[in-house]
C-alpha cells in the first residue's frame, strides 16, 4: 500500500469483532482472564490496550519500523528513549534541539550521569570527531526547531553504524508522510504526535518507532515499567487525526511555499529560515531525503521592528505555543519553546530576540498573507 492509503488503512484497520469501520475507544483498565494462566492478549491497560495498540501498529506501519509505542506525550516518549542509555553514557544531539529534550538531558538525565554533547550535526565531519567510546547515539533533528537546520540522515546513520551506536531522528516536524527516517538508516524515529500527526491541536501525545526486535522488547519493558502511556481516548483521537495527514500536509506545504515567499519580499525581515529555498545551505538534502519542505518557517525582523507588536497585530494567526495544527500559530523560541536553554547557547546558535516561528496552517493563503502583512507593517518602532 502507498502512503496515502496506509494512513488510513495502515496498523489494525477496524475492529474485528463487529466489523466497526473505527477501532473502538477500549475505554478499559483491566481485562477478564477466562482462567488461571489463560488470557486474551491483554492483561491490564499499561502494558497493553487494543485501541493504543492499534494506534502503534499503524505509526509503525507508516515509518516501516518493527514496532511502536505510544506515550502520553512527545516527551513522555523521548524520556522512554532516553531511558534506553546507562550511567556514563553520552549521545550527541543537533545544536538547536526541541528545548524540552535539552532540558530533560541538562536537568533529569544528567542526574544519573547520561550526558550529552551538543553537535552541529549538519556537519558530518563534527559528528564523527565528537564519537568518542562513551558515545552510544546520534540524536537528530532534521529540520531542527527552530532554525531549519538540516542533516543528511543517511550520512549520518552510516557513521553511527560504522561506530556501532544508535541513530535517533526526532521526525515531528516532517510526519512520515514525508520523511522515513528507518529506511534511510536510522533506529529510533520519535514524534510529539501533538503536532502534525494529532493536527487538531486538540490533543497531547508522543510516539515512538524501533527498527529491531531487540529494540522492540527494550522499549516495550521501558513503556510498562515507567508507565508514561497514551490513554485509549487520546489513542483513538491520534488514530483518526493521522487518517487526513496526507491532504493536511498536502495544504501545508503549498501554503509555507507562498508565505516564504511571500516573506521574502518584506522589508521588515533580515533573515528567513525555510529549506525550501534553494539557497538554504540543506535544500539539496532535503529534497533528496524528504519528500517536501514542510510548513515550519522562522525568520528575524529588523532591529527597527518590534516582535511584540508583530504579535499583538495579528488577527487571523494565533500566538501560542505548539505547531502542526490546522490553524496557523507562531511563536517566540527565545522566551516559549526554547527558554529552557541558556541566554549564552540561544545566543550562540542563532535563537535570538528579534526569532519569530511560523507554523503555517491550512487556512485560505490571502487571508494569511494580509495577516502577516498588516501586523508587519504595524510592528514598526516609533
Ligand atoms: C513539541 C515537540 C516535542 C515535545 O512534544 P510534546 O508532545 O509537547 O511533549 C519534541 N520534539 C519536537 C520537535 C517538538 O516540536
Amino acid at each position: 500500500m502507498k502512503i496515502k492509503s496506509l494512513l488510513i488503512h495502515g496498523g489494525k484497520d477496524g475492529d474485528e469483532f463487529t466489523g466497526a469501520v473505527n477501532i473502538p475507544i477500549y475505554q478499559t483498565s483491566t481485562f477478564k482472564q477466562p482462567e488461571f494462566g489463560v488470557n486474551k492478549g491483554y492483561e491490564y491497560s499499561r502494558t497493553g490496550n487494543p485501541t493504543r495498540e492499534s494506534l502503534e501498529k499503524l505509526i509503525s506501519d507508516l515509518e516501516e519500523g518493527y514496532a511502536g509505542f505510544a506515550f502520553a506525550s512527545g516527551m513522555a516518549a523521548i524520556t522512554a528513549v532516553l531511558s534506553l542509555f546507562k550511567s556514563e553514557d553520552q549521545i550527541i544531539i543537533s545544536n538547536n534541539v526541541y528545548g524540552g529534550t535539552f532540558r530533560v538531558l541538562n536537568q533529569i538525565f544528567n542526574n544519573f550521569n547520561i550526558g550529552y554533547k551538543i553537535v552541529d550535526t549538519s556537519n558530518l565531519n563534527e559528528v564523527e570527531k565528537n564519537i568518542d567510546k562513551n558515545v552510544k547515539a546520534i540524536y537528530i533533528e532534521t529540520p531542527t526547531n527552530p532554525l531549519m537546520d538540516i542533516t543528511d540522515i543517511e550520512e549520518a546513520a552510516k557513521i553511527a553504524r560504522k561506530h556501532k551506536i544508535l541513530t535517533i531522528v526526532d521526525n515531528t516536524f516532517m510526519t512520515p508522510y514525508l520523511q522515513r527516517p528507518i529506511l534511510l538508516g536510522a533506529d529510533i524515529v520519535i514524534h510529539s504526535a501533538t503536532k502534525y500527526l494529532g493536527g487538531h491541536s486538540d490533543l497531547v501525545a508522543g510516539l515512538a518507532v524501533v527498527n529491531t526486535e531487540d529494540l522492540a522488547e527494550k522499549l516495550h519493558f521501558i513503556q510498562n515499567s515507567t508507565g508514561g502511556i497514551l490513554g485509549p481516548f487520546d489513542s483513538f483521537l491520534l488514530i483518526r487525526g493521522i487518517k487526513t495527514l496526507s491532504v493536511r500536509m498536502d495544504r501545508h506545504d503549498e501554503n509555507a511555499k507562498l508565505i516564504a515567499q511571500f516573506l521574502k519580499g518584506r522589508p521588515e525581515i533580515e533573515k528567513i529560515y525555510y529549506p525550501g529555498f534553494k539557497e538554504h545551505p540543506g535544500h539539496d538534502i532535503q529534497k533528496k531525503q524528504a519528500d517536501g519542505y514542510g510548513a515550519m518557517i522562522s525568520f528575524v525582523l529588523r532591529r527597527e521592528y518590534n516582535y511584540k507588536k508583530f504579535f499583538k497585530n495579528l488577527s487571523l494567526i494565533t500566538f501560542g505555543e505548539s505547531l502542526g495544527g490546522v490553524e496557523s500559530l507562531v511563536c517566540h523560541p527565545a522566551s516559549m519553546t526554547h527558554a529552557a536553554i541558556p541566554y549564552e547557547i540561544r545566543q550562540k546558535v542563532g535563537i535570538t530576540d528579534n526569532l519569530i516561528r511560523l507554523s503555517v496552517g491550512i487556512e485560505d493563503k490571502e487571508d494569511l498573507i494580509n495577516d502577516l502583512k498588516e501586523s508587519l507593517e504595524a510592528s514598526k518602532e516609533v
